[in-house]
């Protein structure tokens, strides 16, 4: 099963927070950034390191060195807001975009635009904060693997539906889903219940 939902007290604080109708797009905004923090954590634990020889001010000691840099693919529009917990934990991240909106009859994403650098011996992190019928982040997974040589893939969302987490195990079974929860379904039109409502619009203000 590649699904790890964050199991910490700070995760289920943080999202219960984004979870409340009335947070508003400016606490919306630092909210995701916190939870991004540890999903990005949590999905680069098993990252590949390297030995180097440091110097404390005492003696010549072991390190390491992160030896896989990454690539954050945040899909727009919602994705770009983890994008910064991406660049704040690992500044040489270098980012990709992909948009993909979702045809509100089909429910099947469409993709309108794509800007996607070298990805060799990086590791792809796909940000797509809602994980709903899977259409859009196998969507972009697909993408990914067509047009980048990653040497891995994972997928980073703050909340997961079974539908679409079914969805991306079919598609895509080598690819790890790091989720902020794991929720009930989708309602009939393909949002997730409890959910948080529209991610996008929540974060960038313009549910009103
Ligand atoms: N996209 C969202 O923003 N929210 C959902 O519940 C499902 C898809």
């Amino acid at each position: 099963m590649p699904l790890t939902v964050l199991e910490h007290p700070l995760a289920e604080d943080l999202l219960s927070r984004l979870r409340q109708r009335d947070t508003g797009p400016a606490e919306f905004r630092t909210l995701t950034r916190r939870l991004g923090w540890l999903l990005v954590v949590e999905a680069t634990r098993d990252l590949m390191t390297e030995r180097v020889t440091i110097d404390t001010p005492l003696e010549e000691a072991k390190g390491f060195r992160i030896a896989e840099p990454l690539v954050a693919i945040p899909v727009l529009r919602a994705g770009l807001g983890l994008l910064d917990a991406a660049t704040d934990l690992y500044p040489d991240t270098v980012v990709g975009y992909l948009g993909l909106e979702r045809d509100e009859e089909t429910l099947e994403p469409r993709d309108y635009y794509a800007k996607l650098p070298p990805m060799e011996g990086r590791r792809a992190l796909v940000l797509d904060p809602m994980l709903a019928t899977g259409g859009s982040g196998t969507a972009a997974i697909t993408h990914v693997k067509t047009h980048a040589n990653p040497t891995s893939i994972s997928f980073v969302c703050v909340v997961a539906a079974p539908e679409g987490v079914a969805r991306l195990e079919a598609d895509h079974p080598e690819v790890p889903i790091v989720a902020g929860a794991l929720d009930r379904r989708l309602n009939d039109v393909g949002f997730i219940l409890p959910g948080l409502g529209d991610f996008g619009d929540r974060l960038h203000g313009t549910d009103v």
